[in-house]
């Protein structure tokens, strides 16, 4: 039985609706998951099937139908929005596959962004910004902006931005997705280090089995939510 103090993330009977005019969606019904700390764990499933939506009420970035989502013994389901908002801008980071940098700014301004947001001074946000930019191999181009960087130097700066305020648990939606083969695997490499490093607890979305395979866990979500075992993943 794992220790309560373990457990990083913990979703109960998750369940989220839709509604279109009358009509209600069902999109999750009763998933459970729960994520020990600094652990890394893979989202698979095909198109359509709730992954996307998984991530965003196991984040609070949207709100549950029904159920409980508790990261870090801090119950999500039971915070308003604004209390959420705060909670996400402290304590979680996001990656996305299509990066969502802001295009105006420069890779150091954005990794700057969550400091800034959480209250530190310019100065001290940018030296931070800088030192992880040097740590992951980027920091050469940190005063470039999005549109001169490529797909692998970009994910490299969302990934700091989604670090700089060392949240408690990063969620990733298709890192790998807009990446060829090769800078896919710098982004895996990068993550088993961060895994290794700062004991990161990551909760990635991923057709990639080659990702999954880095992660420590993969599940399988189809109507249900069930942990699958590396070797069933060849198959897939
Ligand atoms: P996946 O990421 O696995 O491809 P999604 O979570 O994006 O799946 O979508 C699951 C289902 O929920 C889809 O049928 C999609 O059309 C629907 N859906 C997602 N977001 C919304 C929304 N905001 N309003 C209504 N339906 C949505
Ligand atoms: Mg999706």
């Amino acid at each position: 039985m794992e220790n309560q103090r373990d457990i990083m993330l913990n979703a109960r009977n998750v369940t989220k609706t839709y509604q279109e005019g009358d009509v209600d969606h069902l999109i999750l019904e009763n998933i459970s998951l729960s994520v020990l700390k600094g652990e890394q764990v893979a989202i698979m499933g095909p198109s359509g099937s709730g992954k996307t939506t998984l991530l965003n009420v196991l984040s609070g970035l949207d709100d549950v139908t029904s159920g409980t989502i508790i990261i870090d013994r801090k119950d999500l389901t039971a915070m308003s929005r604004h209390q959420r908002t705060k909670f996400r801008r402290k304590h979680v980071g996001f990656v996305f596959q299509s990066f969502n940098l802001i295009q105006s700014l420069t890779a150091l301004e954005n990794v700057m962004i969550p400091l800034l947001m959480n209250g530190h001074s310019r100065s001290s946000a940018s030296k931070r910004a800088s030192e992880l930019l040097e740590r992951i191999n980027i920091g050469h181009r940190k005063n470039a902006h999005p549109k001169h960087l490529s797909g692998g130097e970009k994910q490299r700066v969302a990934i700091a931005r989604a670090l700089i305020h060392r949240p408690k648990i990063v969620f990733a939606d298709e890192p790998t997705g807009s990446l060829d083969r090769a800078t896919s695997e710098e982004i895996i490499a990068l993550f088993k280090e961060l895994n290794r490093e700062f004991k990161q607890t990551v909760i990635m979305v991923t057709h990639d089995p080659m990702v999954a395979r880095s992660c420590q866990r993969v599940y399988y979500l189809n109507g249900t939510l069930k942990e699958s075992s590396t070797s069933e993943l060849e198959t897939r």
